[in-house]
């Protein structure tokens, strides 16, 4: 029989045990492990059966055991430590707090922090993959260093879905349910101790209600949106029921809610619980976006009209791109906005066909117009940037439609380079170790430590895995000789877009089972990664290497985990020694998975992809040397060549490295060891969240909340009122004259640059003019440009025109070229290109329209 409903009752604390339920509900003890310790304490022998979860424990410890801690003076004594350790850390004054983090101006009070989903333990499955752990390490590690972020996101009563295979190895699903009050959350309430519940108004009349459970991780508060309730009908009760729910209208309501209903959540949690008010919004990709057209509206109510308040908007936000896959981003038929928009829906007062414009993505010909997020967050955030430099640029390339005229180089997007949480994914006893202070021996041993963990836990995990594909227990004696501690171990797990190129290793079959069957040089390889559940070109590429590592000749060899999430993953970064990624260059945006492996002195093995192009060095591990000038038409060619340089490098590379013993050296790689370690000290301090908090602190926060400030609704008016003035002014704006002086260019000299502009009826104060730069190729182009401002020189002349000058250096030798052109200057414009006007030599004027450049 079934029960009809649940509910779980919680136990109540004797007094002295009091601070566990303060413990157990800051997630803070997902990672620090001093917390987690004590919390398992509690009872040892459930630690495992509550998958490690306090919350999950203390709910089913028995009233005994709570009696005998009560009354346990060590026990308590632990606890009283652990608690004030919590205190202090959720108080002092951390990095933000301290005087010269505040000396280059005014920091944000508060920054609200938009995802989709939130990765930061596997008690709160709220993931799919790295866009996710990444928000979670973005929380993790803005709490340490005290920057006051709010998180906001969505609660998913199924989470991510559990995978599975089948006897052949085909991927299955299963979506268990999560009960909030097994999880650690606590509603947010009201002073009289109703739930605070935010609406948003549906076609038809209806509305959809949703509560909002908090979250503590560490100092920084987790504000998850949750739709079931009893005020929906059953299909608004159904919007957080997955991750990513399927597409079209499910997907539109999710992210109505995450946007507008988000904005609202926290404008409810400021007035309650008194905290700042963001001054600035980041969106964690596009799904967020619609909290731009919201916080339009709340301008709109207080007077401030359309234009004044997109500009005031666009100051104080901030928009981080992950994906430079079309398919990656989503996209919405602007009927089906149109709809949920306007006329008794949501943001009324907006206009649909502006809120229309804000997100339209021109396509081709005749072609329905597409609602795409990745470009509302675009034009709604004045600030934008990609996950690692190289990203950065393809994104540039990708958005540069967006600005017409102007090179790509010029999009206003910049980069900041992923990182990862290290007390999260740094392995304890690496922790404790502080590698730098080990012998060689001592730091082998302590890898081969690892590497052992992860064998036995993989000989657990495959175990099971074979028993949920219907193996009985007799059939599985072969799983206990399953890898080898001593074996060269590489680690490949991920998500299973078909960009990541799970079956790569497969490509040749043959060469693949000759490197595991290698009689010196064995390497052994665990595999993992979940397939979006509509995907089944992914599915049938994790059945092909199910089914090749099933082979009885090679499975001591090759094994592949399901159902990968944070918990797998922690061992495998620490155990594996080499980390495996062959994606598409340049698909893969960033990628994390390296770097945490990194952190536990794990060498990467990868394509130039990400992160990986902007920090590989030798002495952290092997480059797969790409062929990307094949480009798309031939990517089975490109596919054998890559395969057949990963095979290479594996065994003429890699593999002698990690092997060579030679005489007189203890018996230890003495290379690898090397390798290990520049590995943990030079490439460590760079992968780490706290390094990209710091960069999106000063880097984006700082100027973004500065610019919040500036924009007033006057000066926004002000603003708008000199855009008007200048695209009005800008036919007639014209670089006339051109004329260089009279230098010999020599290296290391200079030229002296005259020009001549007439500027309509604006003043020179109004513009900015600018000499371009750069070497130049047989057609003239300009690469690598570089800009002088050049300053007006005297009044107008007769004709009303403007002289300007300057002096233009030359740093380069050979063939050397420059453009002088005038684009609109305003203290309050973020970018040169924010306007989307141009003038250049012999009338050349570009002016681009449209909701961006308003
Ligand atoms: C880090 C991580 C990812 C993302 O890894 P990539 O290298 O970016 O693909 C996905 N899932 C889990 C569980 C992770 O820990």
């Amino acid at each position: 029989m079934k029960a009809i409903r649940r509910f779980s009752v919680r136990p109540v604390l004797p007094d002295p045990l009091r601070p566990l339920q303060e413990l157990a509900f800051n997630l803070r003890w997902s990672w620090h492990p001093e917390t987690r310790e004590l919390l398992r304490s509690v009872a040892p022998d459930d630690w495992a059966a509550a998958r490690e979860d306090p919350v999950r424990l203390l709910a089913s410890v028995s009233a005994d055991r709570l009696a005998t801690l009560a009354a346990d003076r060590g026990f308590l004594r632990r606890l009283g430590v652990a608690i004030g350790d919590l205190r202090d850390y959720l108080t002092e004054p951390r990095w933000y707090q301290q005087a010269d983090t505040r000396a280059g101006g005014e920091l944000p009070r508060c920054i609200a922090y938009f995802s989709p989903e939130f990765g930061i333990t596997a008690a709160l499955p709220q993931y799919s993959g790295g866009l996710g752990i990444l928000a979670g390490d973005h929380l993790k590690a803005a709490s340490d260093l005290g920057v006051p972020l709010i998180g906001v996101g969505l609660l998913y009563r199924h989470g991510y879905f559990r995978q599975s295979l089948s006897a052949d190895g085909w991927q299955q699903e299963h979506y268990p349910v999560l009960d909030p009050h097994e999880l650690p959350l606590a509603p947010l309430t009201e002073a009289d101790g109703s739930r605070t519940l935010v609406q948003l108004a549906l076609p038809g009349g209806r509305a959809l209600t949703a509560q909002i459970w908090q979250v503590r991780v560490g100092r920084v508060p987790l504000l998850l949106l949750d739709s079931d309730h009893p005020e929906n009908g059953p299909a608004e009760r159904d919007v957080t029921d997955r991750l990513y729910g399927g597409g079209g209208e499910h997907r539109l309501l999710q992210e109505m809610l995450l946007g507008i209903g988000g904005m609202r959540a926290v404008r409810a949690y400021c007035r309650i619980t008194g905290h700042a008010e963001p001054e600035v919004c980041h969106m964690n990709e596009g799904h967020a976006g619609f909290l731009g057209p919201e916080r339009i509206r709340e301008l709109g109510e207080r007077g401030v009209d359309f234009d004044a308040a997109l500009r005031a908007v666009r100051a104080g936000t901030v928009f981080t791109t992950h994906t430079p896959v079309p398919a990656g981003i989503d996209r919405f038929p602007e009927e089906l906005v149109a709809r949920h928009f306007g006329e008794s829906a949501e943001l009324a007062t907006l206009g649909t066909e502006a809120l229309l414009a804000l997100g339209r993505e021109t396509t081709e010909e005749g072609a329905p117009a597409q609602f795409n997020m990745a470009v509302l967050g675009l034009r709604t955030a004045q600030r934008a940037n990609g996950v690692s430099v190289l990203h950065g640029q393809v994104s540039r390339g990708m958005f540069a439609w967006l600005w017409p005229g102007f090179d790509a180089e010029e999009a206003p997007i910049g980069a900041v380079t992923n990182g990862v949480h290290a007390p999260t994914w740094t392995a304890d006893a690496m922790l404790r170790a502080r590698a730098a202070t080990l012998t060689d021996a001592e730091l082998w041993d302590l890898r081969r430590t690892l590497r052992e963990q992860l064998v036995h836990e993989v000989r657990a995990r495959l175990r099971a895995a074979w028993r949920q594909r219907g193996a009985g227990q007799a059939e599985l004696g072969w799983v206990d000789d399953v890898l080898d501690p001593d074996v060269l171990t590489i680690g490949f797990a991920r998500r299973v877009p078909s960009y990541k190129r799970l079956t790569l290793m497969l490509h040749d079959r043959e060469r693949l089972r000759g490197l595991l069957l290698h009689p010196e040089r064995p390497v052994q390889i665990v595999v993992a990664g979940k397939a979006h559940p509509a995907d089944d070109g992914g599915k049938r590429l994790i059945q092909e290497l199910v089914r090749f590592a099933d082979d009885p000749a090679i499975r001591r060899r090759i094994v592949f985990l399901p159902d990968y999430g944070m918990a797998m993953a922690r061992s495998l970064y620490a155990g594996c020694d080499v980390w495996l990624n062959n994606p598409l260059r340049p698909l893969e945006a960033c990628g994390t998975s390296g770097m945490k492996a990194a952190l536990n002195g794990c060498l990467n093995l990868s394509v130039r992809d990400g992160w990986w192009d902007e920090w590989f060095d030798p002495d952290f591990g092997w480059e797969i040397p790409t062929a990307d000038g094949l480009a798309a038409e031939e990517p089975d060619r490109r596919d054998a060549i890559e395969a057949a340089a990963l095979y290479t490098l594996l065994d003429e590379q890699v593999g002698p490295c990690f092997y060579d013993r030679g005489v007189g050296r203890g018996g230890l790689p003495i290379r690898w060891l090397e390798m290990v370690r520049a590995t943990l000290d030079r490439l460590g301090p760079r992968v780490l969240a706290d390094r990209m908090l710091r960069e999106y602190v000063t880097g984006f926060y700082a100027p973004a909340a500065a610019s919040h400030r500036a924009m007033t609704a006057e000066a926004a008016g002000e603003l708008a009122a000199y855009a008007r003035r200048v695209r009005e002014a800008w036919p007639r704006v014209a670089v006339e004259h051109v004329e260089p002086g009279t230098e010999a260019p020599t290296l290391g000299g200079t030229v002296s640059l005259k020009v001549r502009v007439a500027l309509g009826d604006l003043d020179p104060g109004a513009v900015e003019v600018q000499a371009v730069t750069g070497r130049v190729d047989s057609d003239d182009t300009l690469a690598d440009p570089g800009y002088t401002q050049l300053k007006p020189d005297g009044g107008p002349d007769l004709e009303g025109r403007w002289t300007f000058t300057g002096e233009l250096t030359l740093h380069r030798p050979g063939p050397f070229g420059y453009t002088v052109r005038v684009l609109p200057s305003h203290p309050l414009l973020a970018h040169r290109a924010e306007l989307g006007l141009m003038a250049l030599p012999d009338g050349e004027l570009v002016e681009s329209s449209g909701v961006l450049f308003r």
